[in-house]
């Protein structure tokens, strides 16, 4: 992508009404533009990123056996009625009513039209486990928006609803997506730690939010910082197995205190957590997860029959990620002082490629060459082909933290090296372009 024809509108002065660095950053940077008080208009930049997390949120999900669906965004107030939530929601829903004066609403969650749907669709213990997924915009009028798209009024979740026979099998459909959500967090650089919660206006006896350490976040947090140092990634996880799926969520909930202020118990974590490994802060929430049982299937008639030929409601969970608000939240994890610090996978772009001389013919010629390979080799590259100062694209770079910044200039074109650095490091070194890319492709 050359940067002289993307549509990328940076804005040079910090914007007054961001209070954190992530919204400021996200401003700055070009990715969103708000449109309207916590609605926001995403840019080619953030949306990138965005579709990035979603995918890899997608993948995840997948490998854990969930299969993805779409249900709309608008939905029936009667559904609603009749599991009993329409009137307990309060003023956070958007209620609205068509022409002929049916009352709708803008989900702020799914958990009537999955079971509805299930209802209407499944009816034997045969067809279950199942577990289903959307990723869909919700809207849910917040009394303070605030932050960007961290605390928005529309916002972009993944939802996910689990359908069992037994409690006991609902809680290893809770087991998986607990483990799933630990993969999906460690892949996109983050480190989120599962803490129990209280179930709020979802319902149900069993949850845990997954918060990641930001000292803007809006949740109080303690806890065991000896969790902040276990290697999701290199645990073989076999969801099939039963026990060994418990055993990774007992292994990262029992033993460790680790909680936000609703659960907090300070006499508890002086007793059980030594001095030294005590954390106390502040955190983000990018992850819910519930187990409620037959709260939305008994009322919504999700029913099946087992293997006695009884007719019993389904036993059900609900799994949501924040995908909007992550955007920030990485954000929050990762930056300096100069601006945005992609972790590759989310990354806009891997490469920003600066030409310190356009018009130089050697320079021009060097810098097309290397952004056509790096695109043959598959790697996604922001060309700075503009017509600017040297500093301007250099700060630039560093704004919007892509992991490469590859230069390209008048004391190396001859030779064909281009010098290459990392976001996150000072030193840079010179290299022929083969071996620039060589270096690129090992690394990621
Ligand atoms: P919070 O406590 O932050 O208000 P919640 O507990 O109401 O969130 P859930 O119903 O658990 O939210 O939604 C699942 C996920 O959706 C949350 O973990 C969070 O990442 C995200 N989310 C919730 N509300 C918002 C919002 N207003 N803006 C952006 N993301 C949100
Ligand atoms: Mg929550």
């Amino acid at each position: 992508m050359r940067r002289s024809r993307y549509y990328l509108p940076t804005l040079r002065e910090t914007p007054k009404e961001a209070e954190i660095i992530s919204h400021r950053l996200m401003l700055r940077a070009g990715m969103v533009r708000q449109s309207t008080a916590g609605i926001y208009i995403w840019l080619p930049l953030g949306l990138r990123v965005m579709d990035k997390i979603a995918d890899l949120v997608r993948d995840e999900q997948n490998r854990a056996g969930s299969h993805e669906i779409l249900m709309p965004t608008i939905q029936s107030a009667d559904l609603w009625r009749k599991a009993g939530r329409y009137d307990d929601y309060g003023p956070e829903m958007l209620r609205i009513k068509d022409r002929q004066d049916r009352d709708l609403l803008y989900g702020p969650t799914n958990e009537e039209v999955i079971t509805d749907l299930f209802a209407n669709t499944v009816t034997s213990y045969r067809d279950l486990p199942q577990l289903l997924y959307h990723i869909q915009w919700k809207f849910r009028d917040e009394l303070r928006p605030r932050f960007g798209v961290m605390r928005g009024r529309e916002f972009l979740m993944k939802d996910n609803y689990s359908f069992d026979l037994t409690p006991e099998a609902s809680r290893h459909s809770y087991n998986k997506m607990f483990v799933s959500y630990l993969r999906t967090f460690a892949r996109l650089g983050l480190q989120a730690i599962p803490m129990e919660a209280e179930t709020g206006p979802i319902g149900g006896n069993l949850s845990h939010e997954f918060i990641i350490i930001a000292s803007t976040g809006e949740s109080a947090i303690w806890c065991d910082k000896s969790l902040l140092e276990r290697d999701v990634l290199s645990l073989a996880v076999n969801y099939d197995n039963e026990a060994e799926v418990a055993e990774i969520v007992r292994s990262f909930t029992e033993g460790y205190y680790a909680c936000t202020d609703e659960k907090h118990n300070p006499e508890l974590f002086a007793k059980e957590v030594p001095e030294t490994r005590r954390y106390q802060g502040r955190g983000i929430e990018v992850g819910h997860i519930f187990h409620f049982g037959t709260k939305y299937s008994e009322p919504l008639g999700a029913m099946v029959s087992d293997a006695n030929g009884n007719r019993v409601p389904v036993q059900m969970g609900s799994y949501g990620i924040g995908v909007s608000r992550l955007v920030g939240a990485i954000i929050e994890a990762c930056h300096d002082e100069k601006g945005i610090c992609w972790p590759a996978p989310v990354a806009p772009f891997q490469v920003s490629l600066i030409n310190v001389r356009v018009g130089n013919t050697a320079c021009d010629a060097l810098a097309e060459k290397t952004m056509q390979a790096l695109q043959a080799a598959g790697v996604e590259v922001l060309y700075d082909d503009r017509d600017e100062s040297a500093g301007a694209k250099f700060s630039e770079a560093d704004l919007l933290g892509f992991p490469w910044r590859w230069v390209v200039s008048p004391r190396n074109a001859d030779s064909g090296t281009i010098e290459i650095k990392r976001r996150t490091e000072d030193e840079a070194q010179v290299v022929p372009l083969e071996q620039a890319l060589a270096l690129l492709t090992n690394s990621s």
